[in-house]
């Protein structure tokens, strides 16, 4: 009999044999949730994200504390934290002065984010689009002269919020500029949770069309209209072999009311275990932390796994 609480496996042969879950809780998730956890918890929860078999998990931000109050502790998190050998821990940084604050505490590795639409980038960078890539060129050389590996999170790449419909050469004009720029990493957001399956499938095309390579590319999905696994899928069927996550589906959306958030880590393990795909994640291990960081949290989680294993 196999045991309770794990998926039949049957495999997918055209699927990827393995792929790389990208963690992003302690950062995306937490800096969403109106709770502000103490620095010592966050640091458990990163130690136990990474006992759960997780192999990169964004530890935090170094943004203005007036912004994001909630990792206003970001360089004591980094120098608290016992890092695993074989993960990586890498964190956001929005600007050069973010960057040195980084680097002080021994971060090797960091994020930068831009958007797919002028709205946005006017919202949440306070600059139109076209001056974007002037802000995070800065950030992007200074890591790489240092030897750092640079992810370029780009928003809103399947809807926005003020534009509507997003043009897919639009998002993959991006994609390249910041490859040009000198990331070695891309996550393509679904900042709103609006994506469906095709439109997934035909945005990685025209991106590996543009000539950036498939393991560069990475998928970070909202399960705002309950697509995040179906998006998945898809991008998986593309052969994308870095999935963005939330353990608990921790995270709102602050630009879209009805948002439930990031995909949730244990859904995802659940469909990936399912399909025989390796992550190295120990379910089990994910359910028991993601129920432990929603108490902290004072709230309920929201996966679909934790309801059915730890209602
Ligand atoms: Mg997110």
């Amino acid at each position: 009999m196999r045991p309770p609480g794990l998926p039949v496996r049957v495999s997918w042969h055209d699927l990827p044999p393995r792929v790389t879950i990208w963690e992003v809780g302690a950062r995306d998730g937490l800096q969403n949730e109106s709770t502000v956890l103490r620095t010592q918890t966050k640091i458990e929860f990163i130690e136990r994200l990474a006992r759960c078999g997780l192999p990169v998990i964004e530890a935090t931000s170094f943004v203005r504390p007036d912004l994001i109050p909630q990792l206003s502790d970001a360089a004591d998190v980094m120098t608290g934290l016992r890092r695993s050998p074989g993960v990586r821990y890498p964190a956001l940084v929005p600007n050069s002065r973010g960057l040195s604050d980084a680097i002080a505490v021994g971060v090797d590795e960091i994020a930068v984010f831009v958007s797919a639409t002028d709205a946005f980038a006017r919202r949440n960078l306070g600059r139109p689009m076209a001056g974007q890539m002037e802000m995070v060129r800065p950030v992007i050389d200074g890591a790489r002269s240092l030897g750092l590996g640079v992810r370029g999170y780009v928003s809103m790449c399947f809807g926005d919020p003020w534009e509507g419909v997003v043009e897919t050469a639009q998002v993959a004009g991006v994609c390249a500029d910041l490859m040009t720029a000198g990331c070695t990493g891309l996550s393509l957001g679904d900042t709103i949770g609006v994506a469906t399956p095709g439109q997934v499938r035909a945005l990685i095309d025209l991106i590996l069309a543009r000539g950036i390579a498939l393991d560069v590319v990475g998928v970070h999905f909202h399960d705002t209209y309950g697509q995040a696994l179906a998006n998945t899928l898809a991008a998986l069927i593309s052969g994308v072999t870095t999935i963005d996550s939330s353990a608990g589906g921790l995270g709102g959306c602050p630009y879209a009311e009805s948002a439930t958030g990031n995909l949730a880590t244990e859904d995802l393990v659940w469909m990936l275990d399912g399909l025989g795909i390796e992550t190295g994640v120990d379910l089990a291990a994910l359910v028991e932390t993601s129920v432990w960081v929603a108490r902290e949290l004072g709230r309920t989680p929201t996966s679909r796994v934790v309801q059915a294993l730890a209602p």
